[in-house]
């Protein structure tokens, strides 16, 4: 694999639980595995209860507004913020539960129209300096993205490219002097090592651990 020249190879693994049971999951907590991604929020809580406690929670899926707060009372970190509204929304409740919460910013970079994130437009448009200083609690971490779901490497490698285009210029714009803005997650079974060559810091990655999921 080639990385990218100036890139750091030091990758962290989401082990992507969503449909594994229970003692799966341990399984990966035994093999040393630390960082669990659900895209549900019951599901996360769910687990969480069953499992270890030094297990950090990523949620991976879209999150409701109405699940704001079973999400910031189990998450470490929140992968999929996809409005400024719902960053809002789970600053107030960590503040509530007075509680730090890491979120990343999801950027909508695949071609395909069901999956979420904020457009290109959106994240050029948004003061994210303003946004990011007025957060008490929430703490922005980075960006997410999904690409296309292709076998076309070079349409998903210039997805990739463009996500961390994206942090780039975010980090030099607004995020120069925060250290907690570090993440790109990017990259699944499918796409991971085009990912970790375009800078991914970030993989989450199911099927790659757990085998093939039966589609529910
Ligand atoms: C399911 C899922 C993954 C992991 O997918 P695999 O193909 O099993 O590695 C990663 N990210 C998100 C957002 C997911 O929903």
């Amino acid at each position: 694999m080639r990385l990218r020249e100036g890139l750091n190879p030091d990758v962290t693994v989401v082990a992507v639980t969503k449909t594994r049971s229970a003692g799966e999951a341990m399984e990966a907590y035994n093999a040393g595995l630390r960082i669990f991604g659900e895209n549900r929020v019951q599901e996360l809580a769910a687990k969480r209860e069953q499992l270890p406690g030094d297990i950090s929670w990523h949620l991976i899926g879209h999150l409701q507004s109405n699940k704001v707060k079973p999400a910031v009372a189990s998450a470490a970190m929140i992968e999929s913020v996809d409005t400024v509204r719902l960053l809002r929304l789970i600053d107030a409740e960590a503040l509530t539960q007075e509680r730090n919460i890491d979120c990343l910013l999801q950027v909508h970079i695949a071609s395909e129209e069901s999956k979420s994130g904020f457009s290109l437009t959106e994240m050029k448009a948004t003061n994210w300096g303003e946004v990011a200083s007025s957060l008490r609690a929430a703490r922005i971490c980075g960006v997410m993205g999904m690409a296309t779901f292709t076998d076309d490497r070079e349409k998903v490698r210039s997805e990739f490219r463009t996500l961390a285009d994206i942090f780039r210029q975010l980090r030099e714009g607004y995020f120069s002097h925060d250290s907690h803005f570090r993440e790109i997650s990017m990259g699944m079974t499918g796409d991971w090592q085009v990912a970790v060559e375009e800078g991914s810091t970030m993989i989450r990655v199911g099927t790659l651990i757990f085998g093939e999921r039966i589609k529910k």
